[in-house]
Parts: C-alpha cells; sequence; structure tokens
C-alpha cells in the first residue's frame, strides 16, 4: 500500500492551488484528479466566460482575481479579462507545469475511511494512505435540482452546452442567478422566446456581494435584453414539472402554470461532490458543511479539509475562486503546524501568502458591504 502525506482530491483551482502552496515546503503530497486538469471548466458552455474579470495586477499587490498561486495571472497569460472555460484550464495546466505539481489523472476517489494513521484511499486504480486529506472535488459535477417535482422531465442548465443551438423557440428558465440568467440572455440574443421564472426580481441588488446578487459582467448583458419582446421575466417559486402530450408544465406554488413544447431548463445550482466523504459530514441547516473555523477541517473530523467553493462559516461565502483561495494558505498552514515545520518557515510563507491575497484568517473583515 502507498502512503503520502497530504491527498488532495481534484486538480480544479481549488486542488492546484493547494498543491501549488505544499510545493513550497517539501512536504509529500499527491493530486488525485477523476478526469483532466480544469475537468469542470472543459465542460462548461461553449460560449461561457469566467464572470470575475482578471486584470495583471499582481505586481501592486492586488492578486489577478481569478489567480490561484503566487507569480501567475490568467489576464497576463491570456491578455483577456473574462477567460473561456477551456481558457482557464490551460491556465490550471500552466500552473502545473511552473510549480512541478504531482497530479495523477484519471484516478476517481472511490472509498474513503479513517485509518490508524490517517485516511484511507480507494480509488479505482489503487488503495493509498495519507495522513491529511484536502477535499477539493467542487460542486460543477453535482448539479442540483431540489423543491420541485417532475424533475424527470426537466434539463438541468449544465447539461446544454451550446445554448444558442438549442431545437425549438420557446423555452422556460427556472433560477434566474448566473447560469439562468447568462442561458437567458445568450437564448434571446438569439432570438429565442424566454420565461424566466426566479423568487425575486433577477436585477434586484441590495447588497454588492456577487455571491448573492448578479456579477456586475451578467447583470450589463442581462440589461440589454430584460425588455426584450422575446423575454418575460416571472416572479414565483416552481413547484412541480408534469408532462401532457406534447406540453410540459411548469406549476408555480401560487398555483400559476406556464407550458412550453421544450422541456424546462433547471437553472438551480450545483452542490458539493461529497459521496466519498458524505459520512464524515456534519451538515449546517442551509446544508452546506460545518467546518472548524480555524482551519477548514470538517466539524468532528481532524486532517480533512475542505476546499472549494461550498466553504462556509458563518453567514460568509466563499463561492468565488477570489474568496475560496484565501482559504488555502490557512490549511496549508495548519498542516505544517502540525508537521512541525520550522516556525520561521511558517512565517515567511503565511506572510507572502497574505501578500497575495491567499491567506486569510480573521473574517470579521468579510462583514463590510461598500457604501457607495
Ligand atoms: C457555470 C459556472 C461558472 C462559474 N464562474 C465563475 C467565475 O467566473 N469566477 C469564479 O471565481 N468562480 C466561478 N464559478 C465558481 C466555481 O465553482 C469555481 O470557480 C471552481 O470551479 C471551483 O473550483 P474547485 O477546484 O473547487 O472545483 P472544480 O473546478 O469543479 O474541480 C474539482 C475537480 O475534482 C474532480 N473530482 C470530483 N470528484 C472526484 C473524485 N471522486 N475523485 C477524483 N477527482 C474528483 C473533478 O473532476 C474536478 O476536476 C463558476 C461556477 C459555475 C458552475
Amino acid at each position: 500500500m502507498r502512503f503520502v502525506n497530504v491527498a488532495i482530491v481534484g486538480a480544479g483551482p481549488a486542488g492546484v492551488g493547494i498543491a501549488s502552496m505544499l510545493s513550497e515546503t517539501d512536504i509529500d503530497y499527491v493530486v488525485l484528479e477523476k478526469h483532466n486538469v480544469g475537468s469542470s471548466f472543459l465542460d462548461w458552455p461553449e460560449n461561457m466566460e469566467m464572470i470575475t474579470p482578471s486584470f495583471p495586477s499582481n505586481a501592486f499587490g492586488q492578486m489577478d482575481l481569478n489567480s490561484i498561486a503566487s507569480l501567475t495571472s490568467p489576464a497576463f497569460t491570456f491578455k483577456k479579462e473574462h477567460l473561456s472555460g477551456k481558457e482557464y484550464a490551460k491556465y490550471l495546466n500552466k500552473v502545473e507545469i511552473l510549480n512541478k505539481i504531482n497530479i495523477e489523472t484519471n484516478t476517481e476517489v472511490k472509498n474513503v475511511k479513517k485509518a490508524d494513521n490517517g485516511w484511507m484511499i480507494e480509488t479505482n486504480k489503487e488503495k493509498l494512505i495519507c495522513k491529511y486529506l484536502v477535499w477539493a472535488a467542487g460542486e460543477f459535477q453535482n448539479p442540483k435540482i431540489e423543491g420541485i417535482t417532475g424533475i424527470e422531465h426537466c434539463i438541468h442548465s449544465s447539461a446544454i452546452k451550446e445554448p444558442h443551438n438549442l431545437e425549438g423557440d420557446d423555452f422556460i428558465i427556472v433560477g434566474g442567478y448566473e447560469s439562468g440568467a447568462q442561458m437567458a440572455i445568450e437564448m434571446v440574443k438569439n432570438n429565442k422566446n424566454v420565461t424566466l421564472i426566479n423568487p425575486t426580481k433577477v436585477d434586484e441588488v441590495d447588497t454588492g456581494d456577487p455571491s448573492k446578487v448578479l456579477s456586475p459582467y451578467t447583470l450589463n448583458k442581462f440589461i440589454e435584453i430584460k425588455n426584450s419582446k422575446n423575454f418575460s421575466e416571472v416572479i414565483g417559486i416552481a413547484e412541480s414539472v408534469t408532462k401532457d402530450g406534447n406540453y410540459f408544465s411548469v406549476q408555480l406554488e401560487d398555483k400559476t402554470i406556464f407550458k412550453s413544447i421544450q422541456p424546462p431548463v433547471c437553472a438551480t445550482g450545483f452542490s458539493l461532490v461529497q459521496k466519498p466523504i458524505e459520512q464524515l459530514i456534519t451538515s449546517r441547516d442551509d446544508g452546506f458543511p460545518l467546518l472548524k473555523e480555524e482551519t477548514d477541517e470538517f466539524y468532528n473530523q481532524d486532517n480533512i479539509y475542505l476546499a472549494g467553493p461550498s466553504v462556509r462559516h458563518d453567514s460568509h461565502i466563499f463561492c468565488f475562486i477570489y474568496k475560496f483561495r484565501q482559504r488555502f494558505g490557512v490549511i496549508v498552514e495548519d498542516i505544517l503546524d502540525k508537521e512541525m515545520y520550522d516556525i520561521n518557515d511558517i512565517v515567511s510563507l503565511v506572510n507572502n501568502w497574505k501578500q497575495n491575497g491567499l491567506y486569510l484568517s480573521d473574517l470579521s473583515c468579510c462583514d463590510q458591504e461598500c457604501v457607495c
């Protein structure tokens, strides 16, 4: 049986980011990746772009919002603010090469169990033991449709790779956050009729936090289509979907019904890929994993950490790269502490990560809202 000190599951931005930090130390680690590096990004719809802008601002102490490792910037590499999924996956490949990251692709983690000296991991290839496990399996590969009956009649937005090429002219989209709004924009621009159902007005803005409202990038595109004759917005909550003959019917909580020939598109989000570790997770009231605030270890567990967009602490949502990357340093620092790494080396690494937006331990600063 193979032994590694740290096993990281998933080679998306979270896994590659944490591995980049470990590659600054002499702690041995491996990244286990089910498909390829950046495979979630390779699966994005063709015309989808990052909503968070990239800018090569690193030299002035403001790391590119989409960077996951020091000295790198997607904007610098691609000379673009809004990268496509394929471009971002290529950026991750470049970071892998730059930092000589040890990634084993086509290796799926199937089972995780506690072992005497750490965690026993079973992959499709072998069994290995690690002392520390970082779960960075992301959300994209776990589309979510909750609270609606008849989901077998729906299609999740992530399954639609070319919205402009869909057959048919009339579409119902359930959900008006980023994916739903972007899908509607793409369809309306291609002369399709869209009815978008969302609990609140899509462009209602009562916070500056893009984890809760549309990003400025999408909002501006949405404003261009919202008065189009091909677009209508319905405030309501979808309750059930049925199929009668050639028609799909979406019924709202207030019993209003909308019909379409095409299956309704559910842009209802994603949730953490957690199958092999679900027995180790205690959930918060909102369904996200409960984590120890100091280290991002799963509650009531030691040496198993969560990295990525499902990280939550109180009301703080870390769903964007520029947010969740700030917790990478907290995880790696905990591992270095436990491995009795030289304290001066830890301080020097942490200072560097702080300067690069890769370390945030005091969450009180995340409460500040914009005032103008
Ligand atoms: C459509 C969409 C657009 C987005 N746009 C932005 C944006 O513009 N800016 C931004 O900051 N964020 C954006 N996000 C948020 C997004 O969640 C993250 O930026 C990013 O994908 C999360 O990185 P990750 O490394 O946690 O997960 P992922 O990128 O999903 O990587 C997880 C990896 O784990 C692998 N994996 C899963 N299960 C296993 C297993 N059992 N064994 C081995 N490997 C496994 C997967 O194959 C995958 O490669 C967007 C999300 C979506 C869904």
